[in-house]
């Protein structure tokens, strides 16, 4: 079994970003420069927001933290994104969801500049990734991405089956997968919720991501030999051996099914990093342009 360890992909990714924000530095050009839009205090967009925000720092962005009450109006929020829209000194944007009710996230999200979105959900860039042309590919994906590339893992031929079917996550992923491709050409079964008879579909993954937000779902029963897991999962719960009182767990019971493993991704420490990385990397794109 080979750990595909993204926090070192990561910190490797990170450490190329640094090199080329020097270089732009030393040709007189300004930082890359990333917007953030937390509104709330929700514990965990939070502790996500941070990570990003000294991200910028490590690789040498500059980067603005915009917190906003969780009562502003979707109007105000509207007038803030359109304001750093307009802003000539900042190349991406990013709105940490969940938002509160009684903003409709998808009006917040179509509301970003397709230039400045970096996130890559805007119905454009969805709309260009599905048709292969050159865009931000959101970030969770692109870091999948990314990992099978840097681990080597053939995709060609593989039947790839994903769990869950979210915007951010499961649908783009399962496109990608299946495009004619270098790290596409994959036969690719989405499934949901309402999918029947879930292990026998997952019995049969070469590769199987697996993102529904359900801690340890994914039980060795689940997965044949040799299979490759990416666990995109992040669940907190209560823990009575951390400092903090809560550990992450992912959706795949990683202790019982590793040892069936080609590759897995650990959580901590698989696609939580590289999702960060590739914010970085679409930001520096956005720069650069
Ligand atoms: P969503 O809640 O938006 O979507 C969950 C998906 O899982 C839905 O499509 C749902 O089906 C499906 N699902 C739920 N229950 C089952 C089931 N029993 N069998 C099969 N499918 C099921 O989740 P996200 O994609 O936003 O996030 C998923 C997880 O990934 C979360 O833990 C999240 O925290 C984490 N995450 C991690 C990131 C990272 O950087 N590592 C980034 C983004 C998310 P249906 O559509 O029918 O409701």
């Amino acid at each position: 079994m080979i750990l595909l360890d993204g926090k070192k992909t990561s910190n490797d990714i990170q450490d190329e970003i640094a090199f080329e924000v020097s270089q732009i530095r030393s040709s007189g050009l300004r930082r890359p420069h990333l917007a953030a839009i937390l509104v709330g205090s929700d514990g965990a967009s939070e502790t996500y927001v941070n990570a990003k925000v000294a991200a910028c720092k490590r690789v040498g962005f500059q980067s603005t933290l915009l917190n906003f009450d969780s009562d502003i109006s979707e109007e105000e929020l509207l007038f803030q994104i359109d304001s750093v829209n307009k802003d000539q000194e900042i190349d991406g944007l990013i709105v940490q969801l969940p938002l509160p009710n009684h903003i409709d996230e998808m009006k917040i999200t179509q509301a970003i500049n397709p230039a400045k979105d970096v996130d890559g959900f805007h119905p454009l860039n969805i709309g260009k990734m599905t048709l292969g042309l050159p865009t931000y590919l959101p970030a969770t994906p692109a870091g999948i991405l990314e990992l099978i590339s840097r681990y080597n893992i053939e995709t060609s031929g593989k039947h790839c089956v994903v769990v869950g079917r979210s915007h951010i996550v499961g649908a783009p992923m399962s496109i990608l997968m299946s495009q004619n491709s270098n790290l596409g050409n994959c036969t690719v079964t989405l499934t949901h919720s309402k999918t029947k008879n879930l292990t026998s579909i997952t019995r049969k993954a070469d590769i199987l991501i697996v993102a529904l937000g359900k801690a340890e779902f994914v039980t060795s029963d689940m997965v044949k030999d040799g299979v490759c897991i990416i666990d995109v999962g992040i669940t907190r719960v209560e823990s009575d051996v951390t400092k903090n009182g809560w550990k992450l767990l992912g959706d795949v019971d990683f202790d019982k099914v590793k040892s069936k493993c080609s590759f897995i991704t650990p959580v901590p420490g698989g696609v939580g990093p590289m999702t960060i990385a590739m914010l970085l990397r679409n930001t520096l794109i956005s720069a650069k342009r």
